[in-house]
């Protein structure tokens, strides 16, 4: 039940372990109609993916694109400037995402039925049904009390914009405005498309009037607001014909995932904020995990509890950092009196990890020539870990763009 991520990967990998299976994917929009820009994920997926299915991961990687560095830019009236962190990622369109995963799944024989709804109420009579109807889900909400599910709201509004400014590197952007701080995390995404995540605390919203005007009316002060970031360049609202919608994230943890044949995946099952970058990845792994248990143990029930019990188990850490990071930004206030450099530190280390020399090489990060030999080391990586699953390297968007320090 659902074509996201979960639920389509979900399909693949038990396909690929027993080409017997029937399996009908239940998603309610039509094709290519999904909410959202891009996704980030780092080169640990890739290798993962490849081992699992080769063919989509070769795919997954051909219409992503590559992102080197972070960049920390603060506008305030009393610090104004910028501070960097090292390191590279790639990010893809979750509209490219799902097409590639169900086209993949058809191959194999999948059936997947966009524009059907799922009804908890009237599931159908299948030997399982793996509930990857996303962070509301329905299923999971029609059995609360058995799975035991806590939901704790965010308290910062956001909002899930695009932006016709092509960004090269990982960029957050904090800008002091009369009603409070707000800011951006902004990735690129696809040609000339970068995702643009607006956030700020509620006070901040309610003192600059997000709170009473539409959605797209928003979209002009956000411009205006971030003007000198994005370059004089636009933000887009409408991803799939209708507007984004402000929100709130919604963090999800449940005592267990199984009831009898029903088991949950991805966001139905646990959710980490979104500055973690995670969410897919970690949707994507459930479902090769649960695909894996059910063609290792012959008796299913045995099967869902060891994914029951292991996977959750393995997801108490990063849930507890997704946690910590959302809390994180709630606090931004704390930290923003700070000079840009030590303000980055704060918010590299606001997972609590940390390590006797990492403040020294946040420092030596902020150095042009020592982030530019990191790259060269980081191409050579990407280069050795590329060839080792025969693809060929990425070529990084936007090369060209000028002002790259
Ligand atoms: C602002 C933001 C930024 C993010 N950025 C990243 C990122 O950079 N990297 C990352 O890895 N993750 C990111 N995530 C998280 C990521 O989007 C989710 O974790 C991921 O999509 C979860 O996949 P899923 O398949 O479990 O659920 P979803 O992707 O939500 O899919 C659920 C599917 O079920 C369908 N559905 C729902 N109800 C029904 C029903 N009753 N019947 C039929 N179909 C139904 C929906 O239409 C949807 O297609 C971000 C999330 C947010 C909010």
């Amino acid at each position: 039940m659902g074509g996201g991520p979960a639920g389509l990967y979900f399909s693949i990998s038990a396909k690929l372990r027993d080409a017997g299976h029937e399996i009908v994917v239940i998603e309610r929009d039509p094709p290519e109609a999904t909410y959202g820009w891009g996704v980030v994920y780092w080169n640990d997926l890739l290798d993962i993916l490849h081992r699992n299915d080769p063919e989509s991961a070769r795919a997954v990687s051909a219409h992503s694109v590559l992102w080197q560095d972070q960049e920390i830019r603060v506008h305030g009236s009393r610090h104004d400037g910028t501070a960097y962190f090292g390191g590279y990622g790639y990010s893809l369109g979750r509209a490219a995402l799902l097409d590639i995963l169900t086209r993949r799944a058809r191959s194999l024989g999948v059936d997947v039925r966009h524009e059907t709804l799922a009804d908890p109420a009237d599931l159908p009579d299948a030997d399982l049904i793996v509930a990857c109807d996303g962070a509301g889900s329905r299923i999971r909400q029609s059995r609360a009390e058995h799975f035991g599910t806590r939901i704790e709201t965010g308290r910062n509004p956001y909002i899930w914009l695009g932006t016709d400014r092509q960004f090269d590197s990982f960029v957050f952007d904090f800008e002091e405005t009369p009603a409070g701080w707000i800011w951006f995390h902004a990735y690129p995404s696809f040609q000339g498309i970068s995702t643009c995540i607006v956030e700020c605390s509620p006070q901040t919203w309610h003192g600059l009037g997000l709170d009473t005007l539409d959605s797209e009316d928003a979209v002009p002060l956000l411009e205006k607001i971030f003007h000198r970031a994005l370059d004089g360049h636009s933000l887009i609202s409408r991803s799939r014909g209708e507007p984004a919608k402000w929100q709130r994230f919604q963090h999800i943890s449940n005592r267990t995932w199984v009831d009898g044949n029903v088991v949950l995946a991805g966001d139905a099952a646990h959710t980490t904020h979104f500055t973690l970058g995670s969410g897919t990845r970690l949707a994507m792994i459930d479902a090769m995990v649960l695909a894996h248990a059910l063609a290792e143990f012959p008796d299913p029930q045995v099967a869902l509890r060891e994914y029951d019990q292991h996977r959750r188990a393995e997801l108490h850490g990063t849930q507890a950092g997704a946690r910590s990071s959302m809390a994180w930004f709630e606090r931004l206030d704390d930290y923003l009196d700070r000079d840009p450099v030590s303000f980055a530190y704060a918010m590299s280390v606001r997972q609590g990890h940390q390590s006797p020399w990492r403040y020294q090489v946040h420092l030596a990060t902020q150095i042009p020539a020592v982030r530019r030999a990191r790259r060269a080391y980081d191409t050579g990586k990407r280069w050795y870990r590329d060839r080792r699953r025969g693809e060929a390297p990425l070529p990084l968007l936007g090369r060209s763009l000028p002002g790259r320090k």
